[in-house]
């Protein structure tokens, strides 16, 4: 075999700028063999034509474009993850590996498998910070325990911000410093499909919709937010460049949404069963009806609330939903309907282009009342109240609800029956536990 060299493995961080593990794996002194996998075991992903596959592969595209011109490819797998380093292992010398970290359970638990058969064969894997400017327990109380409340994390972490400067990890691509030949997994290649048609999903850091985010971000019939999440999501940008531009404003609301994100994330890395289970244990005597026309109803946007309806439309169609239509229609699912918020969190798993388990997981408890800082339970939102204060010119729902005559569209529940006996059974079910 030929000199050492070291396989650079791209994951939710899929850009050639400001990449911490990739800057690493770069000055690492010996050449980088960079690659993608599309993991079994990270379901829904697969090299299948949908919108979330469609959207990497255009990044992969564009990534291997660059290589291309260094004489240099990305090389692309599919399978589990150690099976395909054991085919590397055959063709190349490796001293080590590099990649971001995760912090999702199943993740975790893939990456050190991974490093476990790595260390079988002396090789090193080293991962770095990249998802997140804080991760794991770099913010905790003072005792030490991870935070369950957002106000005092998000306090803490504005203080350590005040004092740092932002990393920006350098990644100089030449050609000296990549491996040339190109590594041909058996399967893969011929199932990646390069649509000129993939959505670019143009996002908004600009200024002034910074600045004007506070009056903005509520209103789902304009452009008032970021549309940055599914560029966080991939890692098609970098946290650290959207904090750096957010803390340019004055007004900190937009940079207390990139907060949220961190501190969702280092709720699951503290505490992976609240994917399963209630994250408050008392919440589980809820006796949820769970039923499955209803749900069907809700999952196609037929429920006769317009906003609900335009909202689930509108993700069946493009893979995105605004904020506050997705509180609304998640609010809608468990306490209209009283539907496990654990089925409503795997139908936007499925959807969402941005899906990402840290954040739905937390929202989706936060929605339901069940979470770690949550809405109370007995927080019920009202659909045709929030329409009215939110899409009062019906922009959005009609756009997504074109059927939608304000007075003929006919609720499945009414709301007032709907909420009493939403809080009928979540106090009943609070006293089924104690
Ligand atoms: C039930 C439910 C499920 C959700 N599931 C996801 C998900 O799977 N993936 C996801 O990225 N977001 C999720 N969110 C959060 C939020 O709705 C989206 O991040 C936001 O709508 C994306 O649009 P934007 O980029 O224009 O956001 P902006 O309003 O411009 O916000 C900027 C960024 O801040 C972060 N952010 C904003 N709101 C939140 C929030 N409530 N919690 C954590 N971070 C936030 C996101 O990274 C977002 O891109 C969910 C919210 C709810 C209520």
């Amino acid at each position: 075999m030929n000199d050492e060299i070291v396989v650079f493995w791209f994951r939710r961080d899929l850009r050639l700028e400001d990449n911490a593990a990739l800057s690493e794996a770069l000055r690492s002194g010996r050449k980088v063999l960079p690659i993608y996998i599309f993991d079994e075991n990270v379901p829904p992903f697969s090299s299948e034509n949908n919108v979330k596959t469609l959207f990497i592969n255009a990044q992969l595209q564009k990534i291997n474009l660059e290589f291309e011109k260094l004489g240099a490819a990305l090389s692309v797998a599919e399978g589990n993850a150690v099976d395909v380093f054991k085919e590397i292992l055959k063709y190349y010398n490796v001293y080590a590996v590099y990649a971001n970290r995760e912090y999702e359970p199943n993740l975790i638990k893939r990456d050190q498998e991974l490093s476990s058969f790595l260390t079988t064969q002396k090789i090193l894997f080293n991962t770095s910070k990249d998802q997140v400017l804080f991760e794991r327990d770099e913010i905790v109380k003072s005792d030490g325990l991870p935070y369950k409340i957002y106000t005092p994390y998000s306090k803490k972490w504005l203080e350590r911000i005040q004092n740092m400067d932002l990393p920006f990890f350098e990644c100089t691509l030449n050609t000296a410093k990549l491996v040339h030949n190109k590594f041909y997994f058996s399967s893969s290649e011929s199932k990646m499909v390069f649509s000129s048609k993939v959505n670019k999903w143009p996002y908004d850091l600009s200024k002034k919709t910074i600045d004007n985010y506070t009056d903005t971000r509520n209103f789902p019939g304009i452009d008032g937010t970021s549309k940055l999440s599914n560029h966080l999501r991939y890692g098609t940008l970098s946290v650290r460049s959207c904090i750096r531009e957010a803390m340019k404003s004055s007004d900190i609301t937009f940079l207390k949404e990139l907060i949220w994100r961190d501190f969702f994330t280092q709720v699951l890395w503290h505490f992976p069963f609240s994917v399963t289970q209630n994250f408050k244990e008392k919440y589980n005597g809820i006796v949820w009806r769970n039923n499955q026309s209803e749900f069907e109803k809700w999952c196609k946007g037929e429920t006769g609330y317009p906003m609900v309806d335009a909202g689930m439309r509108e993700l069946n169609s493009t893979g995105f939903m605004h904020n506050r239509v997705r509180m609304i229609t998640a609010s809608f699912l468990c306490k209209h309907l009283l539907i496990d918020w654990k089925w409503g969190e795997a139908y936007f798993a499925e959807k969402l282009l941005d899906y990402d388990m840290a954040l739905n997981v937390g929202n989706w408890q936060w929605v339901a009342g069940t979470g770690c800082d949550s809405a109370p339970y007995f927080r019920v939102f009202n659909p045709s109240e929030q329409l009215k204060k939110f899409d009062k010119d019906f922009t959005y729902v009609k756009k997504w609800v074109p059927e939608f005559q304000e007075f003929t569209y006919t609720p499945m529940v009414e709301h007032t029956q709907a909420r009493k006996r939403c809080l009928e059974t979540f106090k009943q079910g609070l006293l089924n536990v104690t």
